[in-house]
């Protein structure tokens, strides 16, 4: 007896697998959505369940909770249909069709799959940054910038690269100055927004300079740093602690069977949600590391899921 095949498996269960979801259950296709047991060490739900307040995503002019937008997204996809397991994939054969899905429970089969598995911020764990995460200390500058705790302020950005100048000059328009951390006396950042930050004169870049301790009680009031070449130390009196250190995207289960960027993000066609492997789309932050907001990330899980669709219909099945 032949196994049952899906017609469409989403892997990952933040904004963009939710949206692929709710839009290919109203185009009766059935999903089967795995949405991960701490994968990537993020709870199902996504990046946005590490967060408190979103005042950003359109629909919610009083703003809400990371994790109430997204129970809401959940129940929204279950309401369409959408079938959930609360497991992680372990990896994928993407080699020949049905396409083939391993988690600690079984295998399953798919005619296409869309992987929505985002990335995760990466952090420094410094003494006291566990006490002070969302206290001062985040790793979104466009998500957290606004807040009232940080207006006029002081605030440190940690990073060289196009992020952390990108976020270090959006940061200069709530805080009082903009401390920039950078290990090296380089910045890796792009031509263009390497000037753009050299000649804000709110922004203050500490070269050598690395941090080692996050101080406060209840909120951030400080960031001790060190000098690399001297090795000298103080504390820089500030109210935000921003990482800009990169992102890890969610990509070492598909063991190199799809296209990745040098620093490992699924390479899509321009303009679509299509991967290098016909029949499998991506959508969410996976794929993005220029935007990286819940709203692009909605947007193209929808894409990926109208994409899929239509790849579906085209093989006849409706
Ligand atoms: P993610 O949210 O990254 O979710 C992916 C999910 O897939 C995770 O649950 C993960 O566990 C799961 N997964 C990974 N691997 C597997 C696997 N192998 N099998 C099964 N599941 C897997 N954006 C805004 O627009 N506004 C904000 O205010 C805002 N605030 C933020 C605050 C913080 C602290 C952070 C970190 C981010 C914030 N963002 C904000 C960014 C936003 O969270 C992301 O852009 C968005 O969540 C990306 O969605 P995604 O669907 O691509 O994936
Ligand atoms: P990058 O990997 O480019 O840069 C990370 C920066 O963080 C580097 O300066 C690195 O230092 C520094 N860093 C890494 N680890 C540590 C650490 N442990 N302590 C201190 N500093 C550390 O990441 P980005 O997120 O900036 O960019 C990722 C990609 O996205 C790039 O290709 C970038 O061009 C692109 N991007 C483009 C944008 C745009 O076009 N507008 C906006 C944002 C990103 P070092 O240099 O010493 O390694």
């Amino acid at each position: 007896m032949s196994k049952h095949v899906e017609n469409v498996i989403i892997i990952g269960s933040g904004p963009a697998g939710h949206t692929a979801a709710i839009y290919s259950a109203r185009a009766n296709l059935k999903p089967l959505m795995f949405e991960g047991f701490m994968a990537g060490g993020v709870a199902a739900g996504g990046q946005l369940t590490t967060t408190t307040e979103i005042e950003n995503f359109p629909g919610f002019p009083e703003g809400l909770p990371g994790p109430d937008l997204m129970d809401r997204m959940r129940s929204q996809a279950v309401h369409c249909g959408t079938r959930i397991e609360t497991e992680t994939v372990n990896s994928v054969d993407l080699s020949r069709r049905p396409f083939t899905v391993v988690t600690d429970s079984g295998e399953f089969q798919a005619r296409t799959i869309i992987l929505a598995t985002g990335a995760t911020a990466k952090r420094l764990n410094l003494p006291g940054e566990e006490k002070l995460w969302q206290r001062g200390i985040s790793a979104c500058a466009v998500c957290d910038g606004a807040l009232p705790l940080f207006r006029n302020k002081p605030l440190v950005v940690i990073g060289g690269g196009d992020t952390a100048c990108e976020e270090a000059t959006y940061l200069t328009k709530f805080g009082s100055t903009v401390h920039l951390l950078v290990r090296r006396d380089v910045l890796r950042a792009s031509k263009a927004m390497q000037d753009r930050t050299k000649a804000n004169p709110k922004i203050h870049i500490h070269w050598f300079t690395e941090a080692v301790e996050a101080v406060g009680e209840k909120v951030l009031t400080g960031v001790r740093v060190k000098n690399n070449k001297s090795g000298a130390s103080e504390v820089l009196e500030a109210a935000g602690l921003f990482y800009a250190i990169g992102h890890e995207p969610n990509t070492k289960f598909l063991d190199g069977q799809l296209e990745l960027d040098e620093t490992g993000y699924i390479k899509t066609v321009a303009g679509t949600s299509r991967t290098s492997v016909n029949g499998v789309f991506a959508g969410g932050d996976v794929q993005d590391k220029v935007y990286r907001q819940a709203i692009t990330a909605a947007g193209t899980g929808c894409m990926a899921a109208l994409e899929a669709e239509r790849f579906l219909s085209e093989e006849g099945v409706h």
